[in-house]
């Protein structure tokens, strides 16, 4: 059987989490879908084990997505910030983002589960862009949700997603925005549950954060490997941008025992700390029943969500991951907003000191480290590089 060596192929530590993660987590929606989810989990667990399944997520990781994916020693930004800095090159990958590291893995499921199409939202488009890919990959019919307003400003990702073959359904409901597309989905999933539907980030009932939280932890493997080759020792500190939490508990997860490690993620702080204007729903929120899951959300005076605003659309999202959740309680994981005039600061930075061009999501992390990292000279860090922003030179910030 073929391996990377860095994937532990028969890891089953989710298992004891079976879904909760605390009093987070767990499975919040109609009977309907509740069994179904249910016998999604048991099939997870024993396909995931299978040789034929590893063998085949191993072998398009490595020559269909480019993994592994680079660590970078990052120079120019080091000697900038004063710390030693290296990249995780998500933004190397095919389609340009982490996206598509959950997407092939949950597309092999869905085949191996003989479903007959698959579905999905998205705000940014990236995750629709990446499960068109993966859905042209397998030839399985794809229909991918999204809001009305999020396909004006995402012209690109949905032009995209049209030339891979999918169908885009627009909702024109609530804000037409990210929220309202998750909706859209789990409506049309409940009608047609035949089809399987491949959710994007680590939100929404379980089994999606286990699931997610399980085909991102190959970042963390990655890079776990790759710093001890490159400096013989862990790193002092991790840092990567959140909105649901997938490429954030994609690095962070190999880690989390490692006391000695600082982990920070940074929210979409959006025009600063005011419900109505961030997306930093781990400092600004509440738990609530949020989508299918407990978890922080953010929410007005009587509980009902409110829009999340950030300039960055993939964290532009006002529910969050379960385990986040939890690890913001326990204070594993410090959590900052950094704001969009921040992120624009630390895109244009970081294209002209290192000719790279991140996605305006990865340039909140990058905006975190200049601020948490000044002048420690005796530490090394890695932040997560998630996407590419290519997606982003139309935008009115330049
Ligand atoms: C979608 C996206 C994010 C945010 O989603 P997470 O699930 O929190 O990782 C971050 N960066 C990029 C490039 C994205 O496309």
């Amino acid at each position: 059987m073929e391996t990377l060596e860095y994937i532990e192929t028969k890891n089953t530590d989710f298992e004891s989490i079976n879904g909760n993660y605390g009093k987070y987590g767990g499975m919040y929606v109609p009977p309907v879908l509740e069994s179904i989810l249910k016998e999604l989990y048991e099939k997870f667990k024993i396909i995931i084990q299978t040789s034929s399944f590893q063998e085949e997520y191993i072998r398009l990781l490595k020559t269909y997505v480019g993994r592994p994916s680079p660590l970078y020693y990052s120079k120019r930004l080091s000697e900038h910030i004063g710390s030693k800095i290296y990249l995780k090159r998500e933004d190397l990958n095919h389609t340009g983002s982490h996206k598509i590291n959950n997407a092939i893995g949950q597309i092999l499921l869905a085949k191996h589960i003989g479903a007959e199409e698959i579905i999905a939202e998205t705000g940014a488009g990236q995750h629709g862009v990446a499960t068109a890919t993966v859905a042209a990959l397998f030839g399985i019919k794809c229909k991918v949700f999204m809001g009305k307003v999020d396909s004006e400003r995402q012209k690109m990702n949905v032009d995209r997603m049209k030339m891979l073959g999918a169908e885009v359904i627009l909702t024109k409901n609530g804000t037409a925005t990210l929220k309202d597309a998750v909706d859209a989905a789990l409506e049309y999933y409940i009608q047609n549950p035949n089809s399987y539907y491949l959710l994007g980030s680590q939100v929404g009932p379980h089994p999606y954060p286990t699931i997610v939280g399980y085909f991102q932890s190959v970042i963390g493997k990655e890079a776990k490997k790759q710093i001890l080759e490159a400096e013989g020792k862990l790193p002092d500190n991790l840092i990567a941008c959140i909105g649901g939490g997938s490429n954030a508990i994609g690095l962070f997860s190999e880690f989390l025992y490692d006391e000695n490690i600082q982990i920070y993620a940074a929210e979409g702080g959006g025009e600063g700390l005011i419900i109505g204007k961030t997306a930093a729903t781990l400092n600004m929120g509440k738990p609530t029943i949020f989508q299918g899951t407990f978890s922080y959300a953010l929410v007005d005076e009587n509980n009902e969500p409110v829009e999340a605003y950030s300039i960055a659309a993939g964290l532009d999202y006002p529910g969050v991951s379960p385990q986040h959740s939890l690890l913001k309680d326990e204070q594993r994981v410090k959590y900052h907003a950094v704001t969009d005039k921040e992120a624009i600061e630390a895109f244009k930075l970081l294209s002209v000191i290192e000719g790279i061009i991140p996605a305006i999501e990865s340039a909140h992390a990058v905006a975190l480290a200049i601020k948490l990292l000044k002048d420690k000279k005796n530490e090394i860090s890695i932040i997560n590089l998630s996407g590419r922003g290519d997606k982003d030179l139309d935008r009115e910030f330049f």
